[in-house]
């Protein structure tokens, strides 16, 4: 049995009301982990032990690093996360909680991938949080369920970091016939790479992230979202870090879920960015959750 669970779609009435169509959320944001990381991490995490991998190793302190931990307490399989410094004391909880080690190593990401990298052997399968095609294909199973619960939609809003949901879901699109489905790609401005890809021409480094959304702050995106960009219609849309936090408050209002800004990004759209979606009449947009905000960060982030 897969990891993740089939998640509820449903008719957003206040998101249909602040943007003037038909809006369906698909809550991945009740993931076990709390994130939609678990689809495609899981499949990958399965696809490794049925290899006969016996540990799993992760550079996350993230969504990925707690999703990896989860699917390893569920496979009985030993789990390392290599995090930096930087790292908050609630995704280091989140991620002992799953019953899985933490190292904590150097001032940044790099410094702590690089351990990461060093700690492998044969019986260790080492689980990105977006570059891998493993993951794409899980994440498509998100489409799939739209696809068996009949909705209907023109229009795709997800959040982009590193862009593993994007390949994902372009996936699923593909797989399930809708080529022609176009997808919204949100991110935060400071987190903004796939933008700056699509401007560039090919993926380029951001000097830095300087986002609060640090669920999006891969500094350059998979060459596969790239590429996606470039094959089927992809619009981006930046929106503030503001804009992400207020739409993570009235989500919380709205539908009771506290999401971390990442997801706020995309819900963003529909709140404050209507305009964005004038072309489609029904939009589907990926709550895609995140559990490394708390309700006090979201206010203290609110009213600084
Ligand atoms: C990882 C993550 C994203 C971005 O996903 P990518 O595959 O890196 O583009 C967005 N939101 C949340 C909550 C995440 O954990």
């Amino acid at each position: 049995m897969a990891l993740h669970l089939e998640t509820p779609l449903i008719e957003s009435r206040p998101l249909s009301q602040a943007s003037g169509r038909s809006v369906w959320l698909k809550m991945d944001a009740l993931q076990p982990p709390g994130s939609f990381k678990i689809r495609g991490i899981g499949a990958a995490c399965e696809h490794h032990a049925a290899n006969g991998k016996r540990r799993f190793v992760s550079s996350s302190g993230g969504n990925a690093g707690i999703a990896v931990a989860y699917a390893g307490r569920r496979l009985s399989i030993p789990v390392s996360v290599f995090v930096p410094e930087t790292t908050s004391d609630r995704a280091k909880s989140l991620i002992r909680q799953e019953g899985a080690e933490v190292f904590v190593h150097g001032a940044s990401w790099q410094e702590a991938n690089e351990r990461a990298l060093q700690a492998l052997d044969a019986e260790t399968a080492f689980i990105h949080p977006f570059d891998d095609p493993l993951l794409w294909t899980g994440h498509a199973t998100m489409i799939d369920e739209v696809v068996r619960a009949e909705v209907q939609f023109d229009a795709v809003v997800l959040s982009v970091g590193g862009g593993g949901l994007l390949a994902g879901v372009s996936e699923g699109l593909d797989r399930n016939g809708l080529q022609h489905v176009s997808i919204i790609a949100a991110e935060t401005a400071g987190a903004a790479s796939l933008a700056a890809a699509v401007k560039a021409g090919t993926p380029v480094e951001l000097p830095a992230v300087t986002s609060i959304a640090t669920s999006l702050g891969a500094r350059k995106v998979a060459e596969r979202a790239f590429e996606i960009t470039q094959s089927r219609p992809v619009d981006c849309v930046v929106v503030d870090d503001r804009a992400a936090i207020d739409a993570c408050m009235r989500f919380l209002d709205d539908h009771r879920v506290l999401v971390e800004p990442a997801c706020g990004a995309a819900l963003a759209v529909a709140y404050a960015h209507a305009e964005r979606l004038a072309p489609f009449e029904r939009v589907l947009v990926i709550a895609c959750g995140g559990a490394t905000a708390t309700l006090a960060q979201l206010e203290a982030w609110q009213a600084s």
